[in-house]
């Protein structure tokens, strides 16, 4: 398998490509986690990972991927980002070098530096906001620094502006790793960590809704018209929630047919109508093949809704509105609900087989 290293320029839209091609050709189910998985493989941030795919040749079942997954992903997981991480690392190391050359009139821009590199030389800390922080800090003190010492500008404009075009690709990385391919919403991780931002800062939790979405009967629509459709419909699906929420609202892809949207800044009641507004919506929208004429249609949602303040950390809350959900599916599909005590939520139920 060929793979880019991260440390080269990778360009991005070649590896969507490659991604999307590889899997076509080993016939690799285009759900999110595979995705995920081959999109890794791909930049390289983890040798081994790819060679443990490439091994699986062209015959790889999803239940060798899913081992696969597990194995690299859910244990500290490498990341896309390390690539990029070692990188600032270095430039860092070299900008600390050449300011170094000047140490009297600099010792304390280099002292600046110092913690900085130490901060963020930990990689188990690594993290994109470290990285970010590290560089704006960094900015910041090379506009002191311009004032001083003739020879060190040069050299620290120079670094200025490699510094420049690493935080460019950090942010691009940042968008790639946390979007899903097929329908552009934010993916998995990306709603992961928004859950967990909602409990880690200081945000006014009764105002704040998680809500859960799940395409009725989606099992059925597959077996009838095929993966292909599916995925279509999946696409017009997301298109249609961003349609029907403000631009600044969270949406995601979870997983397979299901959806996340953390809506910020509205009571419960009105997180119910804006998720009634979105059913009501994607049942009226009409899924008719305009060539062939075949309908493909109605498609559905269920949606179950829980408010952050019924919650105090982000596993409940996602729980508690898949418990909202999961009474949107038994009482009959195309409804939504909203978490109440005393919802109970049967695990055997066929609509969770897929679940992660
Ligand atoms: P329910 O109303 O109970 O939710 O029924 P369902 O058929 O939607 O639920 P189930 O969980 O049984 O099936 C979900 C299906 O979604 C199974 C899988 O084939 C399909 N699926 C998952 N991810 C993707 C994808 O990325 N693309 C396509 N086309 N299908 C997918
Ligand atoms: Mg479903
Ligand atoms: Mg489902």
């Amino acid at each position: 398998m060929k793979t880019a290293t991260a440390s080269k320029k990778v360009q991005l839209p070649d590896i969507a490509a490659q991604v999307t091609y590889a899997m076509r050709t080993m016939g690799v189910a285009p759900i999110p986690r595979n995705y995920e998985l081959f999109y890794e493989a791909y930049i390289g941030s983890n040798p081994k990972l790819t060679k443990d795919l490439a091994a699986l040749g062209n015959k790889a079942t999803q239940e060798e991927l899913d081992a696969i997954g597990q194995q690299y992903f859910n244990t500290n997981r490498p990341h896309a980002l390390d690539g990029a991480h070692s990188k600032i690392v270095s430039e860092l190391e070299g900008l600390l070098g050449v300011l170094k050359q000047e140490q009297n009139s600099l010792e304390s821009y280099n002292k600046l530096l110092g913690d900085t590199v130490s901060r963020i030389s930990d990689k188990n800390s690594a993290s994109v906001e470290i990285l970010r922080n590290a560089i704006g800090v960094l900015s910041e003190a090379t506009g002191d620094t311009m004032a001083q010492g003739e020879k060190a500008v040069e050299s620290v404009v120079k670094k200025s502006v490699e510094m420049e075009k690493v935080r460019q690709e950090l942010d691009e990385y940042k968008r790639i790793a946390n979007t899903d391919s097929l329908t552009r919403l934010s993916n998995r991780r990306a709603f992961d960590e928004k859950l967990a931002a909602i409990y880690n800062r200081q945000t006014n939790r009764s105002v704040t809704a998680l809500v859960i979405g799940d395409i009725d009967h989606f099992k059925k629509i597959n077996d009838t018209f095929g993966h292909p459709v599916g995925d279509k419909i999946l696409a017009t699906v997301a298109n249609i929630i961003r349609a029907n929420v403000r631009r600044d609202v969270f949406v995601a892809r979870t997983g397979g047919e299901e959806f996340a949207i953390v809506i910020e800044g509205n009571s419960d009641v009105e997180a119910m109508q804006i998720a009634e507004r979105i059913r009501k919506a994607l049942a009226a929208t009409p899924f008719k093949n305009s060539k062939t004429g075949v309908d493909y249609g109605p498609v559905t949602m269920s949606l179950g809704i829980c408010m952050a303040s019924e919650a105090d950390e982000p596993n409940e809350l996602y729980s508690k509105s898949d418990i909202a959900l999961y009474c949107a599916k038994n009482d009959g599909r195309n409804q939504v609900r909203m978490f109440e005590d005393g919802m109970k939520k049967e695990s055997n139920k066929t609509w969770m087989l897929y679940r992660r």
